[in-house]
């Protein structure tokens, strides 16, 4: 007798193939499962990533384990869909077939759901020298950067006047936000008691935002409220304030002005993945794939874009924003037009619904903003914010890993997880993110 029940056989040979095992790639091939569809779900590393919570293992609040799954574990039980670690690099659209660095797929669907990546805007250095946090790999070099500039200066406080304690955050976004947020937490509550003969209350952590107020797609109490909690924590927050060039232990701001930092987080912006302009698709504003209402892609039938690599209009013809909701729900619905393709149904177009947005700034401190003009701000905020996180965390076994590491934090103010640890050389396909020429 098999020691494993025999997979269902699958009625019908139309190959759907997904690139990107992120928000928006798992929500379709979800959707899939038990369509009789053979599902490829292609992705360059074997994890998904939860974003949101990247921050938090670059301020060693969360180990790396905790925010990313193994894909094939999800999927364990879709009899439908089989796994490929693989870089998707480009099409050959005569013969629909995908290409990857070591080999190809044939596609009768293809949904690409390739992500963003970090955008330096051209900045002169910032590619180079600045610490993006984008994937994992990012926010273990973050962290490993951080404390190791701890480590330097408890041999050698001197380098303390040279900026070996500054900490320079781009992007008054929500990321830039919780990373300036958390920081200071970090150096305060943790780092201080661990290097008791350094003067920590020398660390600054500078938040540099170039227009006027923080946190811009929300409201402007909620703005306020962000910027006077993060100052009152210690925090420098400078809006107004634009970097124009980045060394690496120096940064020079618009005006003339020169920093001693050596730590400069970037958190500005992302654009789309350049896998899409790879694939020959036709792109908009921030390299993001056109798509329809529908999440289609223009003269290529049965091809989809999904997630922060399209640019998916709202009911106005505007792009929806690069946010996880957005991409689970273009995900699931392109699942659904797949489905009702296969069953000759009429395809529908894509409408988001948005249920609000959230930002956190440190313990007790976040603001939410949710529909009918529901503001909220403070330990509700803060509460709302983290059990929406674990909720969406993927798999039990990193919920209650991140609830044991929150509990612990918030019972002893301490953190587990900070450690210095070797990341090793690049993932394939990985963007390049780590700037191995920092000091
Ligand atoms: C630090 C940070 C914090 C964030 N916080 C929030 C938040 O609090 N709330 C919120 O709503 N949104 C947040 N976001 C945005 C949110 O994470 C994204 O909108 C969401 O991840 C988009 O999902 P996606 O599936 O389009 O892309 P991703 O989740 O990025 O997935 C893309 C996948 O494609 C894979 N891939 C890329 N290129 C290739 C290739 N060539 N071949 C094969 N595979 C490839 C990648 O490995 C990845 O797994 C945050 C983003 C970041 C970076």
């Amino acid at each position: 007798m098999p020691l494993l029940p025999a997979r269902p056989a699958v009625t019908d040979t139309r190959r759907v193939v997904i690139v990107g095992a992120g928000f928006a790639g798992m929500a379709a091939a979800k959707g899939l499962d038990g369509a009789p569809v053979e599902v490829t779900l292609v992705d360059r590393n074997n994890f998904s990533t939860f974003q949101p919570l990247l921050y938090q293992v670059a301020t060693s609040g969360l180990n790396a384990a905790d925010v990313a799954h193994p894909v094939r574990g999800v999927f364990q039980d879709q009899a439908n869909l089989a796994f490929r670690q693989a870089t998707a690099t480009g099409v050959d659209w005569d013969r629909r077939r995908l290409l990857l660095e070591d080999g190809a797929l044939d596609f009768d669907h293809l949904v690409v759901a390739a992500g963003a990546c970090t955008n330096f805007f051209g900045v002169e250095g910032a590619e180079a020298h600045a610490l993006p946090l984008y994937g994992l790999r990012d926010a273990v070099r973050l962290r490993n950067h951080v404390l190791g500039r701890f480590e330097a200066t408890d041999a050698s406080p001197a380098l303390i006047d040279d900026g070996a304690l500054t900490f320079v955050v781009v992007g008054g976004g929500p990321t830039g936000v919780e990373v300036a947020g958390a920081l200071v937490e970090l150096f305060d509550r943790v780092l201080r008691k661990d290097f008791h003969t350094l003067a920590v209350s020398r660390a600054r952590v500078l938040l540099l935002e170039m227009r006027d107020e923080l946190l811009p797609p929300f409201s402007p109490p909620s703005r306020r409220h962000a910027r006077a909690i993060l100052e009152a924590r210690g925090v420098e927050v400078r809006t107004a304030t634009t970097v124009e060039r980045v060394g690496a232990t120096r940064v020079r701001l618009a005006g003339g002005e020169e920093l001693r930092a050596h730590t400069l987080v970037w958190a500005a912006g992302v654009r789309a993945n350049p896998v899409a302009a790879a694939l020959g698709l036709p792109t908009g504003r921030g390299g993001r794939i056109v798509v329809d209402d529908h999440l289609r892609v223009r003269d290529r039938p049965g091809v989809f874009a999904v997630g922060d690599v399209a640019a998916a209009p709202d009911r106005h013809g505007e792009p929806l924003p690069q946010l996880a909701p957005v991409a689970m729900q273009a995900g699931r619905h392109v699942a659904t037009q797949i489905r009702a393709d296969h069953d000759a149904g009429a395809t529908r177009p894509f409408r988001y619904v948005d249920k609000g947005t959230m930002a956190t700034i440190g313990r007790r401190a976040a603001v939410a903003e949710l529909p009918l003009g529901i503001r909220l701000s403070g330990t509700p905020a803060w509460f709302a914010w983290l059990g929406l996180h674990l909720v969406f965390l993927v798999g039990a076994r990193n919920r209650f890993s991140v609830l044991v590491n929150w509990a612990w934090n918030y019972l002893t103010w301490d953190r587990g997880p900070r450690l210095i640890l070797d990341t090793g050389p690049q993932a394939p396909g990985e963007p390049p993110g780590e700037p191995v020429t920092r000091r």
